[in-house]
């Protein structure tokens, strides 16, 4: 008797991700492709790839899981709003998507699954508190307490992303200034070299990396600066929550203790001592593959508690 499978897709700014898990939380196959800018380029995507997953393992596929970037509402089971991905905004998913995915289904945000991949297959396991953040394109944060994800009242608890860490800043996609996530991504990274080297050269963030190791100053000043207010971020978390980990992924983090550093020894100034001592702070384990682990194990556990979309 063949495994059951369970499908999780993990759409961000740039790429949407999608696999299969077994029971065990294994990964049995996986594949990505950039995300279309419009919603129906999208919905056809999602299509295309569900028929090729379900052409490789017929039937054995049980539930579907979606991480989309932006803020969820449970009651309205809809992107209420996408600062990186305006073409969700208020469109009526759950309808699309049963048109197209011929199982039980679940939708949250993409960090909130990357959140619960990381607590049930990472750096999270055995954890009973862990939030946790993913610096990309954006900033994406989720929370598990007592074991359980934390969804707040209407699905929009976490986004640490969206508090403010800098009130004189820059106006956030989401209407706010100074959020965290316009100081701490690949985007706020590449505009502060480019502040400190007063040179405007096309750029990403991973040539940053490349000249900060290559021992250029201005390299190292960004990822300080950006350690800096993630630092801040994390010293409120840690004295508002006390949490036994906090766990940062995302491309952002290929760059390792360039922004961990001195994240960490921002955090340490600014939380209190007792707290700082007791929360360890680390690099996520499962890279890319957190969002699709969470999202298939999401839309499994939801299956099997009877809320999903079918
Ligand atoms: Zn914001």
């Amino acid at each position: 008797m063949p495994d059951n499978l369970y499908a999780g897709f993990d759409l961000g700014g740039t790429q949407l991700k999608y696999g299969l898990i077994n029971a065990s939380g294994r990964i049995i196959f996986k594949g990505q492709a950039p995300s279309p800018p419009d919603i129906n380029s999208l919905m056809n995507l999602i299509q295309k790839t569900w028929v090729e997953l379900d052409r490789r393992y017929p039937r054995r596929i049980k539930s579907a899981g979606f991480g989309f970037a932006g803020f969820f509402s449970l009651k309205e089971k809809k992107i209420k709003q996408s600062p990186n991905y305006p073409a969700l905004n208020n469109f009526p998913l759950f309808p699309a998507l049963k048109k197209i995915i011929p199982v039980p289904f679940a939708v949250h945000n993409d960090a909130n699954l990357a959140a619960y991949g990381e607590y049930l297959f990472g750096s999270g396991r055995n954890v009973h508190s862990l939030v946790f953040l993913t610096v990309g394109t954006g900033l994406g944060s989720g929370l598990i307490l007592e074991g359980e994800l934390w969804q707040g009242k209407a699905g929009f608890a976490g986004e640490l992303g969206h508090i403010t860490v800098n009130p004189e800043g820059l106006k956030c996609g989401c209407g706010n200034i100074g959020c965290l996530e316009t100081e701490v991504s690949a985007p706020a990274l590449v505009r502060n070299y480019r502040q400190f080297s007063g040179k405007d050269e096309p750029l990403e963030a991973r040539d940053i990396y490349l000249r900060a190791r290559a021992g250029d100053e201005n390299a190292k000043k960004s990822f300080d600066r950006c350690g800096y207010f993630l630092g801040i971020a994390l010293g409120i978390v840690i004295n508002f929550l006390n949490p036994e980990k906090i766990v940062i992924g995302g491309g952002g983090m290929k760059s390792g203790q360039w922004l961990l550093g001195p994240t960490r020894a921002e955090a340490r100034r600014r939380a209190i001592a007792p707290s700082f001592a007791t929360c360890r702070i680390q690099k996520a384990s499962l890279g890319n593959d957190a969002g699709l682990m969470g999202a298939a194990a999401w839309a499994w556990h939801q299956l099997q508690a009877g809320r999903t979309g079918r």
